[in-house]
């Protein structure tokens, strides 16, 4: 896989430039930067003006705090456990607060306060209730507020309004310094959905969610695996697991080095397509662990020779095409392949296309 870091930096200025000044842009870089690798994300991020930063757990928490001036704010969106106080205030870790109990333990101990309210995803967030109680309970007013949309992927859907008044009536009781509903998508539904800071991980890394057309985001990741073997199939003769794919007639196959273990959904047998140059490669038969076969047929034999790079996800592959055919959603799709390929990254700032090199054959 390789990585275009300068691609994530784009995008954040892109949508720096959508919200406008009076919105912060924070990075949710949770599950390892959505699979890309958080050492390498973090730091181009915070070069591109990030200060707000959210991760999913204390583990990633503490990966990114030694690298980042205290100035940088890190939300934790776990929240926080009874035992975990004194690292989180050494730390300067804000837990987002999504239980009673976490809410009134960091307006007590911690000097950032952040809620998480429950207006309509059912998981996390204080209730109506709840926030009623946390007002009477504590003087303290929250540095910020969060919630989190169901549908923001549908701009028609009548469940973001709900939320969002939800979202504004609840803060009405807590008064926070600061609101933040909108992540990705929402930045598509208008300036209604941006409050003080947007939460953005997919658009960040690429993935057009919203499905703005045309996309206005640079695409981040391309997945190119090598051709192993190249052999003629038989009409009649049958290619991988379970017999699920039949040769109609004479073919040649390849054998690709790319499976399941690095991320290729199994879902993505027989209904994907890879590129060897310009031309179409459909894949045959079942993903196996290693391994899957395509369709040499319409590829120039002299492009069909061991170690040729064969494109999954590139410029004219949309990550998109893969999850819908694999009956997935591309973030699913990018943390697999991300955690499980070889990532190659290229340097921020430098206009570098054509990075990736088709490599000397590993042992
Ligand atoms: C993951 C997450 C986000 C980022 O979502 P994207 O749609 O990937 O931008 C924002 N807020 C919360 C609470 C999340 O869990």
């Amino acid at each position: 896989m390789q990585v275009d870091l300068s691609a994530i930096a784009a995008n954040f200025h892109h949508l720096r430039s959508l919200v406008g000044s009076d919105t912060e842009v924070a990075a949710v870089v949770k599950s390892d930067a959505y699979g890309l690798g958080m050492n390498l994300v973090v730091p181009v991020l915070l070069e591109a003006g990030c200060r707000t930063f959210f991760v999913a757990n204390l583990r990633e928490a503490m990966q990114i705090r030694t690298r980042l001036t205290s100035s940088v704010r890190i939300n934790i969106l776990a929240g926080i456990e009874d035992n975990e106080l004194d690292v989180y205030r050494s730390y300067r870790l804000a837990p987002v607060c999504g239980r009673l109990q976490d809410a009134i333990l960091a307006a007590r101990k911690l000097p950032e306060l952040v809620l998480s309210l429950e207006t309509g995803f059912s998981r996390f967030g204080l209730t109506f209730a709840e926030v009623r109680a946390f007002k009477h309970r504590v003087r303290r007013e929250p540095d910020l507020a969060v919630s989190h949309l169901a549908c923001a992927d549908d701009p028609i859907d009548t469940t973001n309004r709900m939320q969002r008044d939800r979202f504004v009536a609840m803060c009405q009781i807590v008064n926070p310094r600061r609101r933040s509903l909108a992540a990705s998508a929402a930045v598509w539904l208008g300036q209604n959905y941006h409050f003080n800071l947007v939460r953005a991980g997919s658009a960040l890394f690429g993935l057009n969610n919203a499905g703005v057309e045309p996309n206005p985001l640079r695409p981040v990741v391309q997945l190119i695996a090598r051709l192993a073997e190249v052999r003629a199939v038989h009409c009649g003769e049958v290619v991988g697991y379970a017999a699920s794919f039949r040769a109609t007639r004479s073919m040649r196959i390849g054998i690709v080095a790319l499976g399941y273990a690095q991320g290729l959904p199994w879902s993505a047998g027989n209904v994907i397509a890879a590129l060897i140059g310009a031309y179409k490669a459909p894949v045959v038969g079942r993903v196996a662990m290693e391994y899957v076969a395509v369709d040499l047929s319409d590829v120039p034999a002299k492009l069909c020779t061991e170690g040729q790079p064969v494109e999954f996800i590139g410029p004219s592959l949309p990550i998109e095409t893969m999850a819908r055919a694999a009956h997935t959603i591309p973030q699913e799709l990018l943390i697999r392949l991300g955690a499980n390929c070889r990532r190659h990254y290229t340097q921020p700032c430098r206009d570098a296309p054509g990075f990736w090199q088709p490599q000397a054959r590993s042992p």
